[in-house]
C-alpha cells in the first residue's frame, strides 16, 4: 500500500469563492484572516461546496479488497486504474500482493500467489481477459485518484472509520497524511486518529 499527492493543491479559489459570496474579495488563504474564514464558511457552517474549489490527486497502490471499497465513493472522485485486462501478463514479474493480519492466510496467499504467477509465466498464450480472473482480492491495483476537498472530508470520515476494512482504512490514513500540512485543518475533524 502506498500514496503519493501528484499534484500542488491551492486554497486560492476556496478562499476567492467563500469571498465571491459576500463580495468581500480574497483574503488570502494562507493568512491567518483567510484560514480562519475558509474554516467558519465551509466546517463550522457546513458551507461546504466551497471546498470543490480544490483538487487532490494521489497514486496510490491497494489492494483488490481495498479497490472495490474505494471505487464505491463516487461523488466528486474521478479514477484511472491499471487495468488488469491490458497489463496482466506484460508486467507478470511486478505482480504484488497485500498481506492480511493473519499468518495463516499470510501462508496461504504465499502459495496461491506463487502458483498464479508461475502459471502466468508457463502460459503466455493465453490472454488476460482469462488470466486475471485468478488474481484474489489481496492483489494489488495501481490508479490515480482525484477528490476535490468535500468529498475527500467525505471519504476520510468513513474510510478511516474503525468500521472500515484495515486495508483501506490504512490507505486512507496514508492519504491523510499526503495532505500539505496547511490544509490539514480542513480534514482533521473527519479522521479517527485512533486504532493504528
Ligand atoms: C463500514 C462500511 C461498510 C460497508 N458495507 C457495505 C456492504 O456490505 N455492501 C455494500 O453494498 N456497500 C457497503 N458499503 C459501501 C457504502 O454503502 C457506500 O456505497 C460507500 O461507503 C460510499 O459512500 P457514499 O455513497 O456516501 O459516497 P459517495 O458516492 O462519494 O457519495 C457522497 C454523498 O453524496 C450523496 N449521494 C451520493 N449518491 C446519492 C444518491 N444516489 N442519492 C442521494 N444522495 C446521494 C450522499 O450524501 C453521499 O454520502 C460500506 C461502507 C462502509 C464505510
Amino acid at each position: 500500500m502506498k500514496v503519493t499527492l501528484l499534484n500542488n493543491p491551492t486554497l486560492n479559489f476556496v478562499d476567492s469563492g467563500v469571498g465571491m459570496c459576500w463580495d468581500k474579495g480574497s483574503y488570502g488563504a494562507d493568512t491567518d484572516k483567510g484560514k480562519e474564514r475558509i474554516d467558519r464558511v465551509c466546517n463550522k457552517f457546513q458551507h461546504s461546496s466551497m471546498l470543490r474549489f480544490v483538487q487532490y490527486i494521489f497514486e496510490c497502490e491497494l489492494s483488490t479488497s481495498a479497490l472495490l471499497e474505494f471505487t464505491r465513493h463516487q461523488v466528486g472522485v474521478d479514477y484511472a486504474v491499471k487495468s488488469t485486462r491490458y497489463c496482466t501478463k506484460q508486467d507478470v514479474d511486478n505482480i504484488r500482493y497485500e498481506l492480511s493480519n493473519n499468518n495463516i492466510v499470510n501462508n496461504k496467499l504465499n502459495t496461491i500467489m506463487s502458483d498464479i504467477i508461475l502459471f502466468i509465466r508457463q502460459n503466455p498464450t493465453i490472454g488476460n481477459d482469462d488470466l486475471k480472473l485468478l488474481l484474489p482480492q489481496a492483489f494489488i491495483y495501481k490508479m490515480q485518484v482525484q477528490f476535490n476537498a468535500q468529498s475527500l472530508q467525505h471519504f476520510l470520515k468513513l474510510r478511516t472509520a474503525k468500521s472500515s476494512h484495515y486495508h483501506i482504512r490504512q490507505l486512507a490514513k496514508a492519504m491523510y497524511d499526503a495532505i500539505p500540512e496547511e490544509h490539514k485543518y480542513l480534514f482533521e475533524d473527519y479522521i479517527n486518529k485512533g486504532d493504528k
